[in-house]
C-alpha cells in the first residue's frame, strides 16, 4: 500500500514500507513481555517481545489497561534528539492493574488501579528525592522508555502488556477515576498541573492564559477551571473556538494573530501557561501579563527570545517546568477525582498506533491518544 506523499518522514524514509504484523508475531520469541517497538529512526512500530526483570523486594508488577501517545513518544521512536536506544519501547502515561508485589512493598496490593509516569527510578538519596521532587533528582531520574533500568537494562514503556515499577514510582489511581481517561494524567495532567501550584495558580477569580489546545492546554484549561480561574485560551486555529468555549468551558478564546484581540487583553491576565512547542514570538504574550504576573513554559519551541522590557517592566517572570514529583502527581490525580477533571481523549487500538502518531503529529487529534491495550494487545 502506498503512503501518504505529504507524510513527515524523513527523505530517506520517503516511502517506509507498512509491517506485515501478523508474519512479524509468528516470528517472535518466548520472553515474557509482548510490546510494540520502533527498530529505527523511521519510528514504525511492530509487535517485539522481550523480559520484564522479576518482581524484586520493592516493586509491583501491573498488568496495563490503557496507555497515553505523548508527544514524547514521537520525539523518541524517529530518535530527534539523537540518543533513541532501539528497539525503542514508547509510551509513559501508563495504567494498569497489579498483579504481584515484593516483600517489601507497603502502599499497594493485588488488584489495586495504579499508574506510572515519566519515570521509574532516581537515586531516592539526593536534596530533590528528598522533597519529592525526583524528576529533578541530582543523578537524573530514570525515564520510562530510553532510560537505563536498575538491572542495566534500556527501560521500555507502557505500549506493552506488563511492567516492574519501584513502588515510589507508582500512583494510586483513585476509585471509580475512569482508568482510560486516568492515563493523560500521568504526563500531561502532572506537567500543567505542577507549575499550577508551584506559582500559586488556584486562586479562585485570578486571570489564566492558556497558550495551544492539544493535551497540555486542555489540561491547563480543565485545571483553571477547577480552580475557579477566569481562562483565555490563544490559539492559532479559529477551528478550535467553538470545543474551547463549549466543550472545555474556556471564558474567552482569542486568535494570536489578531492584534487588535491581544492588545485588547493588555495586562488584564494573572498568569500564563505557554505549552506550545512551535516558535512563536513572547513580547506580545508578556504584555497581556499583570504587575508580577508569570508566563510558564512546558513546550519546548527552538528558543525563548524577548526583550528585557517585557521581563522589568511589571516586574513579570518566566519560569519554566517538566512533569513533576511523585507526592504531587498523587495529590494531582486525587484532586482529578474529588473535582471530576477528566481529559479528553481518543480510545485507539494498538494496530492504529503508526496512524495514530502520524495524525498527532498533525496536532489532529481530541486531545489525547490513549491506546487500548489490554483489548488490543494479546
Ligand atoms: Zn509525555
Ligand atoms: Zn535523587
Amino acid at each position: 500500500m502506498l503512503m501518504d506523499p505529504k507524510d513527515p518522514y524523513p527523505k530517506h524514509y520517503a516511502n517506509p514500507p507498512k509491517p506485515d504484523n501478523s508474519k512479524m508475531e509468528a516470528e517472535l520469541g518466548h520472553e515474557n513481555c509482548l510490546a510494540w517497538a520502533a527498530r529505527n529512526e523511521t519510528g514504525i512500530l511492530s509487535p517485539y517481545r522481550f523480559d520484564r526483570r522479576s518482581v524484586g523486594e520493592d516493586d509491583i508488577s501491573l498488568k496495563i489497561k490503557y496507555c497515553g501517545v505523548c508527544f514524547a513518544d514521537v520525539v523518541w521512536t524517529r530518535n530527534k534528539h539523537g540518543d533513541s536506544m532501539y528497539p525503542l519501547v514508547p509510551g509513559h502515561e501508563i495504567v494498569g492493574v497489579v498483579t504481584a508485589t515484593g516483600s517489601n512493598v507497603k502502599g499497594f496490593k493485588v488488584g489495586d488501579h495504579v499508574g506510572v509516569g515519566t519515570y521509574v527510578n532516581s537515586c531516592r538519596n539526593c536534596e530533590y528525592c528528598d522533597d519529592f521532587i525526583e524528576v529533578f533528582c541530582s543523578k537524573g531520574a530514570t525515564l520510562t522508555f530510553n532510560g537505563i533500568d536498575s538491572d542495566g537494562t534500556v527501560t521500555k514503556g507502557g505500549y506493552s502488556n506488563f511492567i516492574v515499577v519501584h513502588e515510589r514510582y507508582c500512583y494510586k489511581i483513585p476509585d471509580g477515576y475512569p482508568l482510560d481517561k486516568a492515563a493523560p494524567l500521568l504526563c500531561a495532567g502532572i506537567t500543567v498541573y505542577s507549575p499550577m501550584m508551584r506559582h500559586r495558580m488556584n486562586q479562585p477569580g485570578k486571570s489564566l492564559g492558556v497558550i495551544g489546545l492539544g493535551g497540555l492546554g486542555h489540561m491547563a484549561v480543565k485545571f483553571g477551571k477547577a480552580f475557579g480561574l477566569k481562562v483565555t485560551v490563544f490559539s492559532t486555529s479559529e477551528s478550535k473556538k467553538e470545543e474551547a468555549l463549549n466543550l472545555l468551558r474556556a471564558d474567552n478564546f482569542v486568535i494570536s494573530s489578531d492584534k487588535q484581540q491581544m492588545m485588547s487583553l493588555t495586562k488584564s491576565l494573572d498568569y500564563i501557561i505557554d505549552t506550545a512547542s512551535g516558535d512563536h514570538p513572547f513580547d506580545p504574550y508578556m504584555s497581556l501579563l499583570k504587575i508580577g504576573g508569570v508566563l510558564v513554559l512546558v513546550g519546548f519551541p527552538s528558543e525563548v527570545r524577548l526583550l528585557p522590557i517585557s521581563l522589568n517592566m511589571g516586574a513579570k517572570s518566566i519560569s519554566g517546568s517538566m512533569t513533576g514529583g511523585t507526592k504531587e502527581t498523587q495529590e494531582m490525580l486525587n484532586f482529578c477525582a474529588t473535582n471530576q477533571v477528566y481529559p479528553e481523549i481518543e480510545v485507539i487500538n494498538i494496530h492504529y498506533i503508526n496512524e495514530a502518531l502520524e495524525r498527532l503529529i498533525k496536532r489532529d487529534v481530541k486531545y489525547r491518544f490513549v491506546i487500548d491495550i489490554a483489548n488490543s494487545l494479546n
